[in-house]
């Protein structure tokens, strides 16, 4: 699935969202492209607010985006900032409830691959679905 020409494709639309990024504090944008595993690509940025911890990250963003149109089963993840900075926490933790297998593909602002791993890789003894036990 994950073939050249798709993860290239992958890149580039995450890329390409950094120009709708929203980070007038920070002026880090970030871009981000996710590959469900139906072949659909949805892309997501960071959206900051005057609140500072209301702010969302683009991977979520794109991650909430597919989930809201039905998509739980995602392949791969690209990241695109100017540096190809790495996902933080919360988005590593947000990818791991649709699974340990999804490539992250950590791009910068020329679309060169920085890092690439696994979610799994990215989240040792991530906290399960599974882990949660209803208590009677
Ligand atoms: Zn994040």
């Amino acid at each position: 699935m994950l073939n050249d020409e798709v993860r290239e494709k992958l890149i580039q639309t995450a890329v390409e969202a950094r120009k709708w990024a929203y980070a007038p504090y920070s002026s880090y944008k970030v871009g981000a492209a996710v590959l469900t595993a139906s072949g659909r690509v949805y892309d997501g940025v960071n959206v900051e607010n005057a609140a500072y911890p209301t702010t969302m990250c683009a991977e979520r963003v794109a991650v909430f985006k597919a989930v809201s149109q039905g998509e739980q089963s995602f392949e791969a993840i690209a990241v695109a900032s100017v540096n190809g900075g790495m996902p933080c926490g919360a988005c590593r933790q947000v990818l791991s409830e649709f699974g340990l297998d999804t490539t992250v593909l950590v791009v910068n602002d020329q679309g060169e691959i920085v890092h690439q791993a696994t979610v799994g890789d990215l989240l040792p003894g991530a906290f399960r679905p599974q882990d949660i036990v209803r208590e009677s």
